[in-house]
């Protein structure tokens, strides 16, 4: 029996079945719990301090104000069940939001954001290629100052290597897709924006031919899902990734049972 097909998948997931397709299997098609991770988390409060911060008129994007939206993305995080699931101690939670802090910092270190002429905060969106239905949510939608479209994306972790550049902007070319495919302009441009250590913007144009390059790569990787699904065939794929998977109980590269998977997707009713 062929493993149902994902009715749709959002630029993360097509990373993580390049990644690792068994993770990719046991994350969207078995739907498994995951462990929260302290980095992903700090990334969705960092995000929600920015997103706070741009609700702000020009003027009123300041460090201090920015100090005040991180606070408050703190709070409301106190409360989220990833948040308490990472079970911090008082004093690593005094660490988790002094590098929050840090990331907010060097935010503006960056750009000025009084400049940033944001049209779009965390908008969600949905296109069709095809017979897949790619959704995700673009983190900023902006004009620049000649009035053109331009997709922002945070980012919190490590900065990419030379080599990695353009595999790292592919989820970003897949928004810029998606916009034009929604709003019916294509983006002239896709950035994104590095938090982490190694602060820095990584940009691309886009044109006609890196938008058919886009459509391409997530068709090939679409057909990938599709045939792994009907022949049942997810094959581990370790690297350093593996350190941060949750899965270490069902893959055979760490001593696990894939079929118990199916077993517990079952018993917690996911398929
Ligand atoms: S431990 Fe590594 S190889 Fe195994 S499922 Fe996770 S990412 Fe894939």
């Amino acid at each position: 029996m062929a493993f149902p097909l994902p009715s749709s998948l959002s630029p993360s997931r097509f990373s993580s079945f390049k990644s690792c397709p068994l993770s990719f299997r046991f994350s969207t098609i078995d739907r498994l719990p995951e462990e929260p991770s302290e980095p992903a988390v700090k990334g969705t409060t960092v995000h929600r301090a920015l997103e706070l911060l741009y609700m702000e008129p020009p003027a009123g994007r300041t460090r201090d104000r920015a100090a005040e939206t991180l606070e408050q993305a703190l709070e409301e995080m106190s409360t989220d069940s990833d948040y308490v699931g990472l079970g911090l101690s008082e004093a690593a939670a005094e660490r988790f939001a002094k590098d929050c802090t840090g990331m907010v910092d060097r935010y503006f270190g960056l750009e000025d954001p009084a400049k940033i002429h944001p049209i779009g905060l965390e908008i969600k969106l949905q296109a069709d290629l095809g017979s897949l239905k790619v959704r995700g949510v673009i983190d900023r939608l902006e004009l620049d100052a000649d009035g053109e479209l331009v997709v922002t994306d945070y980012k919190t972790g490590r900065a990419p290597r030379d080599g990695q550049v353009q595999e790292r902007m592919s989820g970003v070319h897949i928004y810029s897709m998606m916009v034009e495919k929604v709003f019916g302009k294509r983006p002239a441009k896709v950035q994104l924006i590095y938090l982490g250590r190694d602060p820095q913007i990584i940009e691309a144009t886009t044109s006609e031919r890196t938008v058919a390059g886009v459509e391409k790569k997530v068709g090939a990787v679409w057909a990938a899902v599709e045939r792994a699904c009907e022949t049942e065939d997810f094959r581990p794929r370790t690297s350093v990734l593996c350190n941060y998977c949750s899965f270490h109980e069902f893959c055979p590269e760490q001593g696990g049972d894939p079929a118990k998977a199916a077993e517990v997707a079952v018993a917690l009713g996911r398929v």
